[in-house]
């Protein structure tokens, strides 16, 4: 008889855990799951796929601006929000549903209840009593949102709440401005809502390139976002059927709803890690090795839940290491290299590699390229928007380092970029590459003339 009932045991049916559970069995492992909200997690179910749709929905009105450019008269236009979050709510259904039959199919057993740990190799099921055994323990359940501690938190929405509104508000506040609150203020202001975004750092989008910073806080301004920065938020409180958002710097503003978009935490409490001694790191994420072993020996963690690159990619590319590695026989160690990631914002960035902050102070000799050019069609269209490229080039290698870029397709692009710069690409393999004309993205593989920092001014600070 086999000692444990599974040979793996995973907490969180999310993007992790549906990938490891499914791989792992059809490696001819005893797998079961335990999934307490619904299979697919937080990227299916209320992040990635039903965000996009959002994204998507969210610019036709702007397409249809710019078509007036070219010929077309739009009369008559109106939008109609239950119909696009019900048809984005049936698409999430459908989607919950191929994961499952995945699941099923691959033999794994499904528990649809929460898990707690209640020793290195046991599992309590909150639905029924006694343990479950496995030989291994693969945590995978995500993040949360993390509010803002202000008095009157309890009138803030998250981006979980923003996909079962019922109705689209008149004016909403923003309170972040990483990738989560950039996205949402575009899809917001894209259908029509008046958004104000706040936010207490200096500019949108810590840790991006400069460059893609300005650009886009420059681009969602002129499309009509009140963006703040330099702002903390004091309190909410109700105010006729919205609210009144007080600000540390003095004044408030008066919005039908606030949303917070300030980050999002590990979910490692209230399930026995604390119990088991399973070591936690400063935000409360799993501490684990490259194999996503955790300093428990039985217990390992892959995903959101270990803080590394919170990104579906980057859950699915750690379980798969994490199946390969001890249901596959071949030792794989995850690697977090050259991560290309997209905000889906209006206009959209697209980012892989190094921003230049960050390679200035990794190597020596750094060139940039840049291009900030009007698309062709916005010639015609009459948007006044222009597009940026930029690329890092170790000048002592020529290899690329990092390429970025703001503008309509980013995402589309970047992924592509990503494959070359994984490779290894020097800029001088990108000029030898022959353009696709006409395309923005050409532009990455004809940039001559390497950026120069502006000069200082005689008599300025820079020149002191
Ligand atoms: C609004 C939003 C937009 C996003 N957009 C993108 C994007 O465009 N691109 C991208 O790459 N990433 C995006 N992300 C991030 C992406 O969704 C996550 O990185 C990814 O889902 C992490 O996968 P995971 O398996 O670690 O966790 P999750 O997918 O969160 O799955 C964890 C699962 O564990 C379950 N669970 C937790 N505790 C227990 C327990 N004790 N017992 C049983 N079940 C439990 C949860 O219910 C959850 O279903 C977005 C996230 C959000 C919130």
């Amino acid at each position: 008889m086999a000692q444990y009932d599974y040979d793996l045991f995973v907490i969180g049916a999310g993007s992790g855990g549906v990938r490891a559970a499914r791989l792992a069995a059809e490696l001819g492992a005893r797998v079961g799951i335990a999934e307490e909200y619904r299979i697919g997690g937080t990227c299916v179910i209320r992040g990635c796929v039903p965000k996009k749709l959002l994204v998507y929905g969210s610019r036709y009105g702007s397409e249809l601006l710019d078509a007036n450019g070219f010929g077309w008269t739009c009369e008559g236009v109106r939008f109609d929000w239950p119909t696009l979050i019900n048809n984005v709510k049936r698409e999430v259904d459908r989607l919950n549903g191929v994961y499952t039959r995945t699941l099923e199919a691959a033999g794994v057993d499904r528990f649809l209840t929460r898990a707690v740990l209640a020793s290195p190799h046991e599992i309590v099921l909150a639905d029924r009593d006694g343990a479950l055994s496995a030989k291994t323990i693969l945590v995978a359940t995500g993040s949360h949102p993390v509010m803002p501690d202000v008095p009157g938190r309890e009138h803030l929405i998250g981006s979980n709440e923003c996909f079962e509104l019922e109705r689209l508000p008149g004016s909403i506040a923003i309170i972040g401005a990483g990738y989560i609150g950039m996205e949402f203020a575009s899809i917001f202001n894209g259908l029509g809502v008046a958004v104000t975004v706040l936010y207490r750092g200096d500019q949108v989008l810590r840790d991006f390139d400069t460059d893609l910073r300005d650009g886009l806080a420059e681009a969602m301004r002129n499309r009509g976002i009140d963006l703040r920065t330099g702002i903390d938020v004091a309190s909410i409180e109700t105010a006729g059927q919205g609210y009144r958002v007080h600000l540390e710097q003095g004044g408030s503003i008066a919005v039908d709803l606030v949303m917070a978009a300030t980050g999002r935490a590990p979910n490692t409490s209230g399930f026995g890690l604390g119990k088991l001694d399973v070591a936690l790191g400063w935000n409360g994420h799993i501490v684990v090795d490259e194999f996503s072993k955790s300093s428990i020996d039985s217990i390992y963690a892959v995903g959101d839940v270990t803080d590394r690159r919170n990104l579906t990619p980057v859950a699915i590319h750690e379980a798969t290491a994490f199946a390969e590695t001890l249901f596959n026989g071949k030792p794989t160690p995850v690697d977090h290299s050259f991560i290309p990631t997209a905000v889906f914002s209006q206009p959209e960035i697209g980012t892989v590699g190094l921003a230049e902050e960050q390679a200035r102070e990794l190597y020596p000799n750094i060139d940039v390229y840049k291009a900030r050019f009007r698309p062709l069609k916005s010639t015609v269209s009459g948007r006044d928007e222009k597009m940026l490229m930029k690329l890092i080039i170790d000048a002592d290698s020529d290899k690329v380092l990092g390429c970025h870029m703001l503008g309509a397709d980013a995402a589309e692009i970047v992924q592509m970029a990503a494959v070359a710069l994984k490779l290894g690409v020097t800029k001088a393999q990108l000029d030898a590459t022959m353009p696709l004309h006409p395309s923005a993205a050409e532009e990455l593989v004809t940039m001559r003339h390497r950026w120069e920092p502006p000069a200082p001014v005689a008599g300025s600070d820079a020149a002191a």
